[in-house]
């Protein structure tokens, strides 16, 4: 279980504040997702919840330990955090870069194991991108960049996955694809995954906890079958939420 107490952040002395009391229980071997406008605070969450900035005030705990005392090393070995975009790293192959997230198992000087090239290997197969491994990340699309980063979280091999839109960059076919192994991560292997979307269907589809943020607090949470509904989400969309039934047009969608 990881909880987030009262957590206030600000990114400078004189900025307002980002996070304004935010207090959240995020549950062992589940998804959970975090819904909220643009600029509502979702990836300063995540990006304080992956230890990258220290909350101001409150407190982040995994298991009962508090997030600030655990070492980058232990940090690394206990939580993944995949960002909106890879940094700048074009001239690696797509196989070297997810081998880099083994790094915490590998010794100094030692080379990655046969055993950390075939997790390698069927990790990509599982995300459906075996084809890209010996390209290198400066010459694969936004898309296929934001895919193998996912894919290197998962062969990190951490309890707990923070993904920040997850699915921003890719086609419909590959956002459910996606979303489909992170289902498979939390259910079948029980890892803690936490992300942030702004599809409120994906929440749907992952039978997830979600939690509405909104102007840097949760204001309600739940599963996704209550929180998802015009009524609940009005609090952070405003009254313009409506079931795709009511439009005048036949939305379509994507048979999973
Ligand atoms: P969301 O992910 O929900 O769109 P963010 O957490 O990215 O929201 O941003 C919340 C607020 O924090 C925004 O008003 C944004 O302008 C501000 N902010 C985000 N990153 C920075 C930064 N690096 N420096 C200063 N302000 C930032």
């Amino acid at each position: 279980m990881i909880e987030i107490q009262n957590l206030k952040y600000r990114y400078s002395k004189t900025a307002p504040a980002v996070l304004k009391g935010a207090n959240a229980v995020f549950e062992k071997g589940k998804i959970s997702v975090l819904l909220g406008l643009n600029g509502s605070g979702k990836t300063t969450l995540i990006k304080l919840l992956a230890g990258l900035y220290r909350p101001d005030e409150g407190q982040i705990t995994y298991e009962g330990r508090a997030a600030d005392l655990m070492s980058i090393k232990e940090r690394s070995r206990k939580i993944a955090y995949v960002a909106q975009q890879i940094g700048r790293t074009d001239d690696f192959t797509v196989l070297d870069y997810m081998l880099f997230s083994a790094a915490n198992r590998v010794k100094i000087y030692e080379l990655p194991s046969e055993d950390e090239i075939s997790l390698v290997k069927a990790t990509a197969e599982r995300f459906g991108v075996s084809q890209l491994l010996d390209k290198k990340l400066g010459e694969i699309s936004g898309g296929e960049r934001q895919i193998i980063s996912i894919a290197a979280a998962v062969v990190q091999n951490t309890d707990v996955i923070l993904l920040d839109e997850p699915t921003s960059s890719l086609d419909i076919c590959n956002q459910y694809k996606v979303l489909s192994v992170l289902k498979e991560l939390a259910e079948g292997e029980e890892k803690t995954v936490i992300l942030s979307s702004h599809n409120p269907n994906h929440a749907l589809f992952l039978n997830a906890a979600v939690f509405l943020l909104h102007d840097g607090i949760i204001v309600d949470f739940g599963a996704a079958g209550e929180i998802v509904v015009p009524d609940r989400l009005k609090q952070v969309y405003g009254d313009r939420v409506v079931y795709s039934r009511n439009l005048e047009y036949n939305e379509i969608s994507f048979l999973c």
